[in-house]
């Protein structure tokens, strides 16, 4: 496993934008876990190590797309319908060596391959059969009409998917018709997630006074799991420098990366930033992004540590801005920001200047059929049911100041941030 050094950053301003951190986690991180082979189907989910090369062409020879009958393009009519006898029949799966299509018409199936000579194929749709067993094919096809060549879909020798895409099914579909059945994934990143605070209780405890439920840890785990990395739950560290020091570095040595939430703001019962200066650096321990300003950076032993604020939304919106490119980079993934799309706001807002802000809003039609969103009732950072009961998140840039309805923003649906 590749080993960081503490001082890969040099330097960490005070208010960096989300592109600064983006950019600091390329130019000083690395991959960090190896390689393994996996069946295709394992494969899912999972970041391509190399280059997924083509060994063969596919489709593996030119073949039919519809049902219908092939024909030599040079044996049809310039200006009129063609007469032609029925010759060959040829099924998927069967071969159609030595068969003839000089001067006659082939009766084909999707998928069949086409006759050595035959270049062009009639929809059965499209065809009149005479009362003698002749076809009549109509004017006006193009050469090569209806037919697949050899190698359109994948060249032998190409690469089909590239190193770094965290695999789709479709991906697994076509690493499989080109005859593959295992690839060169990267291991897996392991992940230790920690919640800090005194008021935190496990479900099942009873709530004493003053104590809340932990669901950051929940929020973070299944988060983590469905960006494909190996989450590990370490449980609560109290609000205590000592305490967090120790079992911060103790998690460094078994995880790639460590991650806490709560505990980093400027409050005198935050302390997380002070226990990662005691066993490591601080790299940056604010970015200019809302909610979630807040969220800092560090180096514990070689590994990132990243520390979350204590709100849930924060959590969420640092989670996927902020650690998911910090994770790609150490997957072998290659990240690009979400791109979400644009839709029309149909609320009022302002914002501060200098920051980037993500609200939480659900997608309506409104009464011409246009998708516009509509902004959670609410505000704070601290309620759930602002991600719950929403489509998405809109991303107000950080050089503007207001929204008006009928703006046009950016909107990133939830699943699409995962
Ligand atoms: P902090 O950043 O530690 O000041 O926490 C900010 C807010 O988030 C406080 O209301 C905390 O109680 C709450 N909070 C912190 N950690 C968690 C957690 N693990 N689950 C739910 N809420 C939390
Ligand atoms: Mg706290």
């Amino acid at each position: 496993m590749a080993q960081l050094s503490d001082d890969c950053f040099a330097f960490g301003g005070p208010l960096m934008t989300i592109e600064d951190a983006h950019a600091l986690f390329g130019e000083r991180l690395v991959a960090v876990v190896g390689t393994e082979d996996v069946p295709v189907l394992e494969a899912d989910g999972r970041i391509l190590a190399e280059d997924c090369v083509a060994p063969i062409d596919v489709p593996p020879f030119p073949n039919s797309a519809v049902d219908g009958y092939a024909v030599r393009f040079a044996d049809l009519r310039a200006s009129d319908a063609t007469v032609l006898p029925v010759g060959a029949v040829v099924a998927a799966g069967a071969s159609s060596e030595g068969v003839s299509a000089a001067g006659s018409a082939t009766r084909i199936f999707t998928g069949a391959p086409m006759p050595a000579e035959a270049d062009t194929v009639f929809m059965q749709e499209d065809v009149h059969v005479l009362p003698d067993g002749r076809v009549s094919l109509p004017l006006g096809l193009k050469r090569g009409a209806n037919s697949r060549d050899a190698g359109e879909d994948a060249a032998k020798g190409s690469s089909i998917v590239p190193a770094g895409r965290r695999l789709r099914p479709q991906d697994l579909a076509l690493a499989t018709a080109v005859g593959l059945r295992t690839l060169k994934v990267r291991r897996t990143l392991r992940v230790g997630v920690f919640s800090t605070g005194n008021e935190l209780v496990e479900p099942g405890a009873p709530l004493r006074p003053g104590a809340i439920y932990d669901s950051n840890r929940i929020l973070l785990l299944a988060l983590l799991r469905r960006m494909g990395v190996a989450a590990r739950d370490l449980g609560v560290i109290r609000d205590d420098p000592a305490a967090l020091a120790a079992r911060l570095s103790a998690a460094a040595a078994e995880h790639d990366v460590i991650l806490t939430s709560g505990g980093v703001s400027t409050g005198d019962e935050d302390h997380v930033k002070t226990a990662v200066e005691t066993v490591g650096r601080l790299v940056f321990w604010r970015l200019g992004i809302k909610p979630g300003r807040p969220v800092a950076m560090g180096m514990i032993d070689g590994k990132p540590f990243l520390g979350l604020p204590g709100n849930p939304v924060a959590v969420y919106v640092t989670l996927v801005f902020v650690v998911r490119p910090l994770l790609a980079r150490l997957a072998g993934e290659a990240y690009a920001p979400p791109r979400g799309f644009t839709v029309r706001a149909a609320f009022s807002y302002r914002k501060r200047a200098g920051r980037r802000e993500f609200v939480r809003a659900s997608l309506a039609q409104d009464a011409d059929g246009t998708w516009e969103a509509r902004k959670f009732q609410r505000d704070g950072a601290g309620m759930l049911s602002s991600l719950t009961d929403t489509d998405g998140l809109v991303e107000l840039e950080e050089d503007r100041i207001e929204v008006v309805p009928g703006d046009i923003v950016r909107f990133h649906p939830h699943e699409a941030l995962w």
